[in-house]
């Protein structure tokens, strides 16, 4: 071994084994030995997909980047024996055997597919969302992983976004709380235990703003909307222990996100703190080129760095040219000592220099991968995540005994789509759909008919006919439409949100046959509905609910589950209404709830959503009263608690997720009209009562005041509590100075 001088050196030094020396004294003794060359190599990160599907511009230059110790972290290599390969090569044969990173996209699980991130987060249950994050970092990590490219924390309040599913939705408060689930879910309590995984918040930041909902586009928000709603999830997520961050591929305010000191020196570093590392977003450093922000890779080079963006992500712009700029004292040796100690401080917090092999083991990925233990905590995901929209004359749940079923729809038996886009290593082969599970729960002298009744898009209707005739035999039909996978994810955007091609045709017909109906969605996106909405008596909204998703769906629509799912987005009327969200601001001309004609508002259509924030039923029904409060007049940094009685008034056991909202009548600067500040998901048996108590405390009041100060105000407030933000009961408060 040539390099075995230095690694005798190390030895001496007690790089590799002082278990007494804290990380940062073995941090200093591996950069007292890395040249300018190696210390550039930590800052690369390329893609190792290509290695093992077939050569791309890089792959030639692959194996011998890695030797020179030229590379810090590969994305997309996947495999156990794959990685192992490679972490060879780095470990055995390079100067300072300095381990690799491995990073994938591990975004709602990794071969045990859970529903998309906007569906688990419909559950508003933390802790199932940090078992799914959980089971996705036992998974990935058996098969090598070292890190995700997870959680996505990015605020969505326009539909026509496609990255909306791999999000929390609408709310700063509801997103903060499953940022930090998710990262204590992948990270676990020991990041160097072998089955935790490295976590990264991302796109930092305001990602999710971009106008029109078309990824990538530009983004313009002023500083209070960037720090009041869209940088909340991301501040969680590091108080949570984050190891690191993805700058987003937006420009915001004129600055591409990966070149923005304002974001990743100023708030990041300085106000927050952040000691884990930045990593662009797919060559998003060569591509402040085309932002029209830097003539060529030496100058983007430079502004990523300096701004303190620490790895380059596929686009090799530091590979390149970092070492002529820092000899042309254009890039500061101490950006990127900084850089490389923040990396080697999260391989060293993984166990990585102790054991670089620990994540490689067969066994283990054998055993742990698609377990029976891991569907059914998926599974429970699943039903936990599906929102009863409607069930009028209560169609649902539907009796097991019934003698006939239609199930009907293009996506009543598809596979692919229930996995969803970022499907990691989830295959559609271990999807049980709507219709294997709906005949698995079926009682035995019961039939279970299908027809796919016409495909996702187009207008073809050739297959009307089959579908009416199988309903026509049926006591009940479950319709299943919506979007296809490919639909929703990176760049899937949508102009027209409407359920797509002859589906709602469909659902027509199959209407004037007067047989009960159910629908059940799918789709990564609020979908307008009109039609469906009025016409049909019972929908369920399912989203793109993963490998379980025909057990979970038996589950509900068979009555083993009650559904208590509501939802973390507002879905509008219309899309020409987005970006729409409940926690909007009152105009000098509010909107009203007569019909005032100088109010805000359309001529077409109203102002309100179809479907508020945070609403979803349950085949049992729910009372809010008596909503009191422990104070009435607050003093700063004084706790007081918020008491209302819950009932369950209907005949099924069944959980509801009591909402706390909050308005701060008038401020400094102009307040939405309700923000979540509180929720509690409360099991109550049929006819059972509970109070239900929310604490709080000035500190959760706080906003951006006009002097940019993050601080409450005194003044009057008002609190309501519901079962959505849109049907709550309210009460008042002063906060006293
Ligand atoms: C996406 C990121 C992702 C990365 C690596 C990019 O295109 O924006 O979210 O982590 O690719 O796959």
């Amino acid at each position: 071994m040539k390099n075995i001088s230095i690694l005798i050196a190390f030895l001496t030094l007690g790089v590799l084994s002082a278990q007494e020396k804290s990380i940062e004294q073995r941090i200093d003794s591996v950069m007292s030995l890395m040249t300018l060359q190696e210390k550039i190599g930590q800052m690369n990160q390329v893609n190792g997909r290509s290695a093992i599907t077939g050569p791309n511009t890089y792959e030639p230059e692959f194996e011998k980047i890695i030797k020179k110790g030229m590379l810090g972290s590969v994305l997309n290599a996947s495999g156990v024996d794959y990685t192992r390969t490679l972490q060879k090569l780095a470990v055995e044969e390079t100067r300072l055997g300095i381990p690799l990173l491995f990073g994938y996209d591990v975004i709602h699980g990794w071969k045990t597919i859970f529903p998309i991130p906007l569906a688990e987060s419909a559950s508003w249950d933390l802790e199932a969302i940090e078992k799914g994050a959980r089971i996705a970092a036992i998974e990935a990590s058996a098969a090598g992983q070292h890190w995700t490219f997870a959680p996505m924390v990015d605020i969505a309040r326009d539909s026509r976004w496609g990255r909306i599913m791999e999000g929390a939705g609408e709310d700063p408060y509801l997103g903060s709380k499953i940022a930090a689930a998710r990262v204590h879910g992948f990270q676990g309590n020991d990041l160097s235990a072998n089955n935790t995984i490295a976590a990264c918040a991302k796109h930092f930041a305001a990602y999710g703003a971009a106008e029109g909902g078309r990824d990538y586009n530009t983004v313009d928000v002023s500083e209070r909307t960037l720090r009041d709603i869209y940088l909340p999830p991301f501040k969680a997520a590091l108080d949570a222990g984050v190891q690191t961050f993805m700058s987003g591929f937006n420009e915001i305010s004129g600055v591409p996100a990966t070149g923005n000191k304002f974001l990743l020196d100023q708030i990041l570093r300085k106000e927050w703190g952040f000691d884990g590392f930045v990593v662009s977003d797919a060559n998003s450093v060569a591509e402040m080129i085309n932002h029209g922000f830097t003539e060529n890779e030496y100058e983007a080079t430079k502004l990523a760095v300096n701004a303190g963006c620490d790895m380059d992500m596929s686009s090799l712009s530091y590979y390149n040219e970092l070492k002529k700029a820092i000899h042309a004292g254009d890039v500061p040796m101490v950006k990127v000592n900084n850089s490389v100690r923040r990396i080697l401080r999260v391989k060293f917090k993984l166990g990585l220099f102790d054991d670089p092999f620990k994540y490689c083991d067969n066994k283990r990925e054998k055993e742990m991968i698609l377990s029976k233990e891991h569907k059914d905590i998926a599974r429970d995901a699943a039903r936990k995540s599906f929102v009863l929209l409607k069930n009028e004359k209560q169609i649902l749940p539907l009796n097991k005994e019934i003698k006939k079923i239609a199930v009907i729809g293009p996506l009543a038996d598809s596979k692919r789509d229930m996995i969803a886009g970022w499907k990691a290593k989830g295959e559609p082969k271990d999807v049980i759909t709507l219709l294997d599970g709906l005949k698995n729960s079926v009682a035995r002298k019961s039939e279970v008919l299908y027809a796919k009744g016409c495909e996702i898009e187009g207008d073809n209707k050739s297959k009307f006919g089959k579908a009416i005739e199988i309903a026509k035999k049926s006591d009940v039909i479950v319709l299943a439409i919506g979007e296809g996978f490919g639909m929703s994810a990176e760049n899937r955007n949508r102009a027209d949100i409407n359920i797509p091609g002859v589906q709602v045709e469909l659902a027509k017909e199959l209407s004037k046959l007067n047989k009960p109906i159910v629908v059940v969605l799918f789709n990564g996106r609020p979908l307008t509905m009109p039609w469906i909405s009025e016409n049909v008596p019972s929908i369920l909204e399912a989203w793109f609910p993963g490998v379980q998703a025909g057990n979970a769906l038996a589950d509900v629509i068979f009555g083993n589950y009650n559904p208590s799912g509501k939802l973390p987005v507002s879905f509008p009327i219309h899309v020409g209404q987005t970006p729409m969200y409940y926690n909007y601001k009152n105009t000098g001309r509010p909107i009203r709830e007569d019909s005032f004609n100088w109010q805000t508002k359309y001529l077409d259509v109203p102002n309100r959503p179809y479907y508020p924030f945070g609403f979803g039923l349950s085949y049992t029904t729910f009372q809010y009263s008596d909503l009191i409060l422990s104070k009435k007049g607050v003093g700063f940094d004084e706790e007081f608690e918020v008491r209302v009685k819950l009932k369950n008034t209907g005949k099924y056991d069944g959980s509801e997720v009591a909402q706390l909202y909050v308005r701060d009548l008038f401020g400094s600067v102009t307040r939405p009209v309700k923000e979540l500040k509180g929720f509690e998901k409360v099991f109550l048996k049929a006819g059972e009562e509970k109070v239900v108590t929310f604490k709080l405390i000035s500190d959760d009041f706080r906003f951006h005041n006009i002097d940019m100060d993050f601080v409450a105000e005194p003044g009057e407030f008002k609190v309501f509590v519901g079962g959505n933000s849109n049907n709550v009961i309210e009460t008042d408060f002063f906060l006293v100075k």
